[in-house]
């Protein structure tokens, strides 16, 4: 065997780049790459970076190159490129989208050229490969980082629009994967044919003629009619366009398909007036009913790509099959030992399978084994930040005397006895708290578990250890009313609290935050603008985050990046399935409160539709005479906040002096100033209005026992465990409390949506649905989770895998905790992490 010559730009640096210019260079180029790929994934919408936007940096740091010696069209190229990103904002979605295509293979190009090949990629075997007579590679299999464009048979105008895809290289294609298969593999005999199935027959042919439709002259029909030994089918293939309708055309064409020769045929098979047939189907005459098939794709399952506008299906799959044989380059993650152990295909079998299987066991395997990845790549990199944290020391809040000090004598002041769940949990955090390392604890409970008093009881552990305590809510709203419950709670205790938010006026805000520096005030709560801020505590021993799904990855990070180490406790109502909790806080402990405090009612859940609304506000009528209260709560259309504003005070309007005029009715929405809403909810609370028209501020920790009626109109517009949350804000009292939801819309879906909260109360249940309807993209809001793209992997249906993977990330970790003997690994969760981080940062 005679090796390649190695005649490549491998091993040799480009003359004039020494080592620190080429590090300048990427220093530079890095940042670029990533804003125009997160661009480009986030839809080409000009990101908003925490600073500037994308047009904005892209201006000047193309306009601003290291000072190292550039090849000579570089420095004019670049000017040409930056000028273009400063008109960015007037151009629309398709110039954007060509010109951060145009950015992006340029910028690949340049790096290509002065980069010496990627050094940290295992080194390349350059033997002669057998497989070089296979079609489309002239030579050698095209390295993974190979441009689409370098690939034989794919042309610029091609690459150009692959690139538009978002497909600039050999490994961009692999990992496209297919996003359904058709199975033409399931070979029948005609009597077993269903409707509806897609499926392949060998039969012989009977008979054959062509002729146009008499009523269409530009369509053509040529029918076949098929027997095997258990029945006969009749099959048509249409033929659309005048040329077809040519007699001598037709004619050449049912010459192909004697009487007596063995045909395949694969379609889809439909029911008719004159029987089963197969509609348009694949049809291959056939040596012999034994012969092999020469299709590629008759008696397949056949890969379906997403997106390939402008490409046809078969065009797309012979492209995929081209750039196929690369896969051999790509490296395995995984030793061959843990892949037996675990039975798994290896990574380049699966690659191959995934876009041609032979069959849907092969496929299934291939995708299992890609999931695997996957799930793997996730687990290992949540443990190993898990591990960093536990490396910070942190207080010890171990006190002597917990149960009588200040923590006994609160849970003695309060008017009720936690339950079962509410003392295990606490027991939980206790145990975290006395330890040296940092607690990261996320305790999920469902809306009114009560989850506060629980937190509460843990910020006193901490304060009589010594140490303060923050408390942090999303809205400015829901941190007042922790701080009016803290302000019933501590006088008796004598412990300081404070409150800070966005409308805390400037003197006071002054003198909180010298307080808070001395150590003056010992619980300081606040909205998440405490992270912003320059707030110096003077020991903080414990943070506490309520409603933590609407806290991301970053501000947690943040935290910690004001170089404190206290303790953490996160607090969220939106439970999260299990699957989904593993993956998204495989760095936290879960603690559950899965038990209500007794003598709450359930709550009674209808749909009604909009022509109803009368029996809506009958209802609201009958439970005010009773002495309840009632919420009429209104969508957040996002991101036009003017029009809540106007549809919550016309609502407020109309009930106010059409629907109610006898009663009071209070207007709560986003825009009121925080005195103002601060008014709004007490007089609600106080019983002095009977119903509160709100925007969803109302969503999270409003707490009113009378409450007893909860209208939401448009519900079909919510996610199911916001709305789930929304309904938690009635039945907090002892009588039986109503959720109406006003469904306008006409969408199946949107109704089977809805009718899982009809029928269940169980948050963990509706949180479980509403992860299968809609995907964890939407149901914790895109990429503020923080999660890497999970690409096969579907958190709703692939649990025991991600178990599995669990389960071999801890076992790699115990053995190799810095993944010394597991580079490959190592490396790829090295490239995870930095797309993850940079899109953190331009968030
Ligand atoms: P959430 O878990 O939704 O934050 P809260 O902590 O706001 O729930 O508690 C809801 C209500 O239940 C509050 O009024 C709280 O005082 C009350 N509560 C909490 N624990 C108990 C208990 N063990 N028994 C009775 N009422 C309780
Ligand atoms: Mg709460």
């Amino acid at each position: 065997m005679v090796a390649q010559p190695a005649g490549d730009a491998s091993f040799q640096v480009t003359p004039g780049l020494d080592r620190q210019a080429l590090e300048r260079f990427l220093v530079w180029i890095r940042p670029l790459q990533q804003a125009l790929s997160l661009e480009a994934d986030r839809g080409f919408a000009d990101l908003q970076g925490r600073k500037e936007h994308f047009h904005s940096f892209m201006t000047r740091e193309l306009a601003s190159p290291p000072d190292i010696p550039l090849p000579g069209d570089v420095p004019e190229r670049l000017r040409v490129l930056a000028e273009g990103f400063a008109d960015y904002p007037s151009h629309n979605d398709a110039d954007r989208r060509r010109q951060v295509t145009v950015a992006r293979q340029w910028l690949h190009a340049l790096r290509q050229r002065l980069e010496p090949s990627a050094p940290m990629a295992p080194p390349r075997l350059k033997v002669a490969q057998p497989s070089s007579t296979a079609p489309g590679f002239s030579g050698s299999t095209p390295s993974l980082d190979a441009p689409l464009g370098q690939v034989r048979g794919i042309g610029p105008k091609l690459a150009e629009r692959l690139a538009s895809l978002g497909l600039l290289l050999v490994r961009d294609l692999l990992l496209h994967y297919p996003r359904d298969y058709v199975d033409y593999s399931a070979l029948r005999r005609i009597e077993a044919l269903v409707p509806g199935e897609t499926a392949t027959i060998v039969a012989t042919v009977r008979r054959c003629h062509g002729f146009t439709s008499p009523r269409n002259p530009n369509l053509s029909i040529i029918e076949l009619h098929l027997q095997d030994p258990t029945g006969r089918i009749k099959v048509t293939r249409f033929l659309a366009g005048k040329r077809f309708s040519n007699p001598s055309y037709l004619h050449g064409q049912t010459r192909q398909y004697p009487n007596g020769a063995t045909v395949a045929v694969s379609g889809l098979v439909k029911d008719g007036p004159y029987g089963l047939s197969f509609q348009d189907p694949l049809v291959e005459v056939m040596e012999s009913a034994q012969a092999p098939l020469r299709s590629s794709r008759i008696g397949r399952l056949l890969p379906v790509y997403p997106l390939t506008e402008g490409l046809t299906a078969d065009r797309f799959r012979a492209l995929v099959a081209r750039v196929l044989p690369a896969v051999r380059l790509w490296p395995e993650p995984l030793p061959r030992e843990r892949r037996q152990a675990r039975q798994l295909l290896s990574r380049d079998k699966a690659l191959v399978a995934i876009h041609q299987p032979e069959s849907s066991e092969q496929l299934q395997q291939a995708r299992h084994r890609l999931v695997f990845d996957e799930f793997l790549l996730l687990q290992l990199g949540l443990m190993q930040r898990r591990a960093a944290l536990r490396q910070r020391p942190a207080p010890s809040l171990r006190c002597a005397s917990d149960r009588d000090g200040l923590m006994g004598r609160f849970l003695e002041l309060l008017p009720f006895e936690l339950t079962g769940a509410q003392q295990r949990v606490l027991a939980e955090i206790e145990r975290d708290l006395d330890r040296p390392e940092p607690m990261a604890r996320l305790v999920q409970g469902d809306v009114g578990s009560g989850k506060t008093v629980v937190a509460v009881a843990a910020l006193l552990k901490a304060i009589q250890a010594g140490w303060q305590g923050a408390m942090m809510a999303p809205t400015e709203v829901l941190a007042e009313q922790h701080y009016r419950s803290l302000c019933t709670w501590m006088p008796p205790l004598h412990v300081t609290v404070e409150l800070l938010t966005g409308s805390t006026p400037q003197k006071q805000r002054r003198r909180i935050l010298a307080d808070v520096a001395s150590g003056a005030c010992k619980i300081l709560v606040g909205t998440h603008a405490l992270l912003e801020d320059p707030v110096g505590f003077e020991r903080l021993g414990l943070v506490v985050v309520d409603e933590q799904h609407r806290f991301g990855v970053r501000q947690r990070n943040q935290l910690l990046g004001k170089g404190l180490q206290p303790h953490l406790l996160t607090m969220t109502a939106t439970p999260i399935p299990r699957t989904l909790a593993l993956s998204l806080h495989g760095d936290l402990d879960v603690s559950q409160i899965d038990e209500l405090p007794p003598g709450r009612t359930p709550i009674k859940t209808a749909m009604l539709s909009g022509s109803s609304r009368d029996e809506a506000y009958q209802l609201i009528r009958d439970e005010v005479n009773k002495g309840q209260r009632a919420y009429v709560v209104l969508p957040l259309v996002e991101d036009s906040e003017k029009m809540d504003l106007r549809s919550a005070v016309e609502v407020h309007r109309q009930l106010a002096e059409e629907v109610f005029p006898d009663l009071h009715v209070g207007l709560l929405h986003g825009r009121l100033a925080s005195a103002d809403k601060q008014s709004v909810i007490r007089s609600f609370a106080a019983g002095d209005s009977q119903v509160l028209v709100s925007t969803t501020v109302v969503e999270v920790g409003v707490d009113v026992p009378e409450a007893s009626v909860m209208v939401i109109d448009h519900a079909d517009r919510f996610g199911l465990a916001q709305l789930h949350q929304l309904r938690g804000r009635v039945g907090r009292g002892a009588a039986a409390s109503h959720c109406l939801l006003i469904n306008d819309s006409r969408n199946p879906l949107a109704r089977q949506r809805l009718e899982v909260l009809v029928q269940s109360t169980d948050g963990f249940e509706i949180a479980e649905m509403d992860l299968r309807l809609r995907g964890p993209g939407q149901v914790l809001g895109t990429r503020q989770s923080g999660l890497p793209d999970l690409a096969l992997a579907s958190l709703a249906d692939d649990g025991s895998v991600l178990e599995e993977a669990r389960e071999e990330a801890a076992d790699i970790l115990a053995q190799d905790p810095e993944l010394q003997d597991h580079a490959v690994l190592k490396r790829l969760l090295e490239e995870q992490r930095s797309r993850v981080t940079s899109a953190a940062q331009l968030n």
